[in-house]
């Protein structure tokens, strides 16, 4: 497992962490960041740099402390930053207080500094191939092994100083546990490699060193100063800070050299191996520390500036030469191998990585604004990340921010249509009660002047000269009754008394009648009833005069003759049973579609039409939770599709609507009491 791993939830998708990561070893799964172990270098930038804690680095502490109870010696190796990491005391008092807390030998790193250093005096000796990448810095060794493979050839064969102490003391007693603490994160993998492994049991950062104190209480500032234990070093010292390698091997760099480069930083490092592995540059050794030098790890604790810590650990170096009594013999193994672990990733071209773009965003070549929002320098690194299956689509701002601007535009277009069908509905109601009012208080009058004026008619012969105008009376009088009979309809609002219906029976009972009311020559009709059509639980009187009014429009609209076909289909998508009215006829304008569901909307002329049919059917037809849609081409015909959902729910919205209104305001309800 990585060292460095991710607490998935903490994630706030700021993709700081892809931005920052000199690896590119974060992979975005469900809008959430997480290290990929086969590419991570344990640099611990992604530590440093996420606000959230969304990363979080192996803890060594309960190791440190299990060693600590049960192992006979524990000896600590301290990185010699440790003069910066505790400072404001004597960095004796330190390591006093670091034996306060059971470990002993306290050893500093520094002698493993001096064994290496000895290691590079023989390597380079030896004249070898160059340019030689000479390197204490573990993120340093990840970075060739995994993202520049071609140069393991050149990387020193030795190993870090911390690597270099641990097998020392080891060697001269092999039953002492060895705990390690410096400002390194990398450390902590550096100790599993296979080829180290055993030299270290434990790495802690000067961090957790701090919270092991805090733990068991100890407070360095009253510890008595006390030397650290021999082996001692001395020059060695300044190893962390850039070049100090190199000074100790006595390969110093100079200006005027330029066979022997010191490179630190995460950017220079990566830059000066993309050149070494382009064959450039011309150095002969190269020390290369991936962070400040080690004085900037990850790790550190203390809270000073650079330029402080670096100055405290020279002043340590130059202040605190400690004479060894009795030398140990400086020599132990400092070999070790080096291996091969690029992850097989897929790789695209350019052409693959635009069509990519393309597919996701709908972008071209000039969408391209390499913006960075996403956390990668360049749309194409974005799209081969994509590729690779690191990213994800919805990383993208640009892309957001335009898809976000359409689902503003299509919300507010929503809502000016729900407005306009609310302003609508309104209308409908209020209009629907004003005309039953007007209907029932004319039909009573109504029917009595068509009763005595058809009775007079019955009385008079036809040669009366008053015969021709009492009969217009009793005619107009009786489409007077027709239209109030269509006002009654549209505004009634009673209670749907559904039942359990099938749906061709009835649409072929309402075609029988039509039939027999209504002269259809030379109009055809056709059905095409589907005979799996499931029954629907609804009110079928009058859901039967939706129908007849359809049909009735229809066989208007086909004043010539034509084919009037009704269809029942069900809708397994939308869990609709829809019946089609298909005509041939003269089809709608696009302006009176708009228009055809209002009431009193008519293009018939005088005595024909009131304009309330389709107002009275789209009425009915909603109270049952469906819908009435209209297709129709001009000189073509029109169809007329009423869907009626399969699932009732227990009451729809506009059924619950007129039920209510039954119970309280129906006329009809009215009139009966
Ligand atoms: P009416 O039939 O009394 O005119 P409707 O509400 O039933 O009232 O119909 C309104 C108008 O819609 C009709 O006048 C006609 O212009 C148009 N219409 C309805 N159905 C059809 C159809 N199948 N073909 C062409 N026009 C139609
Ligand atoms: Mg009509």
């Amino acid at each position: 497992m990585s060292v460095i791993t991710t607490i998935g939830t903490k994630c706030k998708r700021c993709y700081g962490c892809i931005r920052n990561c000199p690896a590119k070893a974060i992979k975005v799964q469900n809008g959430q960041a997480q290290v990929v172990e086969e590419l991570c270098i344990a640099c611990g930038t992604c530590l440093k740099q996420c606000r959230q804690g969304a990363k979080v680095m192996e803890e060594g502490l309960s190791t440190a402390k299990e060693l600590l109870q049960r192992a006979a010696r524990v000896a600590l190796t301290l990185a010699p930053s440790f003069v910066a990491a505790f400072p404001g005391v004597h960095p004796w008092q330190a390591v006093s207080a670091f034996r306060e807390l059971g470990f002993g030998p306290v050893v500093e790193v520094a002698y493993g500094a001096e064994l290496v250093a000895g290691a590079y005096v023989e390597l380079l000796a030896q004249d070898p191939q160059p340019p030689v990448i000479a390197t204490a810095c573990p993120v340093v060794v990840n970075l060739v092994e995994i993202h520049f493979p071609e140069l393991l050839p050149n990387l020193a064969p030795v190993v870090s100083p911390m690597i270099a102490l641990g097998r020392y003391l080891k060697e001269r007693e092999p039953w002492l546990s060895v705990v390690f603490a410096g400002p390194c994160v990398a450390k902590k993998d550096e100790m599993k490699r296979p080829s180290l492994r055993g030299a270290v049991d434990a790495v802690l950062t000067f961090g957790e060193l701090q919270e092991l104190l805090d733990c068991a209480g100890v407070d360095m500032a009253a510890s008595a100063p006390a030397k650290p234990d021999p082996p001692h070093p001395w020059l060695a010292r300044v190893f962390p800070v850039s070049g100090g390698l190199l000074k100790v091997a006595g390969v110093a760099p100079d200006v005027l050299r330029t066979d022997v480069a010191c490179v630190e930083g995460p950017e220079r490092c990566l830059q000066k191996l993309r050149a070494l592995s382009g064959g450039n540059g011309h150095a002969r050794i190269v020390d290369m520390l991936f962070c400040e030098g080690c004085i900037d790890g990850p790790g550190m604790a203390g809270g000073l500036a650079l330029p402080e810590r670096r100055q405290l650990v020279v002043d340590y170096t130059r202040q605190f030469r400690i004479t060894t009594p009795t030398a140990p013999d400086g020599r132990a193994s400092t070999g070790r191998r080096f291996s091969d672990r690029r992850p097989l990733l897929p790789s695209a071209g350019d052409e693959q990585l635009r069509e990519l773009l393309g597919l996701h965003y709908d972008f071209g070549p000039e969408d391209e604004i390499d913006c960075g929002a996403c956390g990668y320098p360049t749309c194409r690194e974005k799209a081969l990340a994509l590729y690779r299956g690191l990213a994800e689509p919805d990383m993208c701002l640009p892309y957001l921010l335009r898809r976000a601007d359409h689902r503003l535009a299509d919300s507010a277009e929503q809502l000016v249509q729900m407005r306009q069908e609310l302003i609508q509905s309104e209308k409908m109601a209020a209009l629907g009660q004003f005309s039953a009012g007007i209907a029932h208080e004319i039909n009573n009058p109504l029917g009595a002047i068509l009763l005595l004026s058809a009775s007079l008619l019955e009385e008079i012969d036809e040669d009366h000269p008053s015969y021709g105008e009492l009969k217009t009376i009793v005619k107009e009088t009786e489409r007077c009754r027709a239209i109030v009979a269509d006002l009654l309809d549209f505004a009634r609002q009673s209670r749907l008394r559904r039942e359990v219906t099938d749906v061709n029976a009835l649409v072929a009972e309402v075609v029988e009648v039509v039939t027999l009311t209504r002269p259809l020559d030379p109009v055809m009709v056709r059905l095409d009833l589907d005979p799996q059509l499931p029954r629907v639980s609804l009110d079928a009187p009058r859901m039967g005069q939706v129908i007849r009014n359809l049909v009735n429009n229809a066989i208007d609209a086909m004043p010539g003759g034509g084919v009037l076909t009704l269809t029942t289909r069900r809708n397994d998508r939308t869990r609709e049973v829809v019946i089609d009215v298909h005509d041939t006829g003269t089809g709608i304008s696009r302006a009176d579609i708009s228009r055809l569901f209002s009431p009193f909307f008519t293009t018939k002329p005088m005595g024909r039409g009131t304009g309330l049919g389709l107002a009275t059917a789209l009425g009915i037809v909603r109270m049952h939770g469906g819908d009435i849609r209209v297709a129709s081409e001009l000189g073509k015909g029109t169809q007329f599709s009423i869907r009626i959902p399969l699932v009732q729910h227990q009451t729809n919205p506009g059924e619950r609507e007129a039920n209510a209104h039954a119970q309280g305001q129906d006329p009809d309800h009215r009139r009966r009491q």
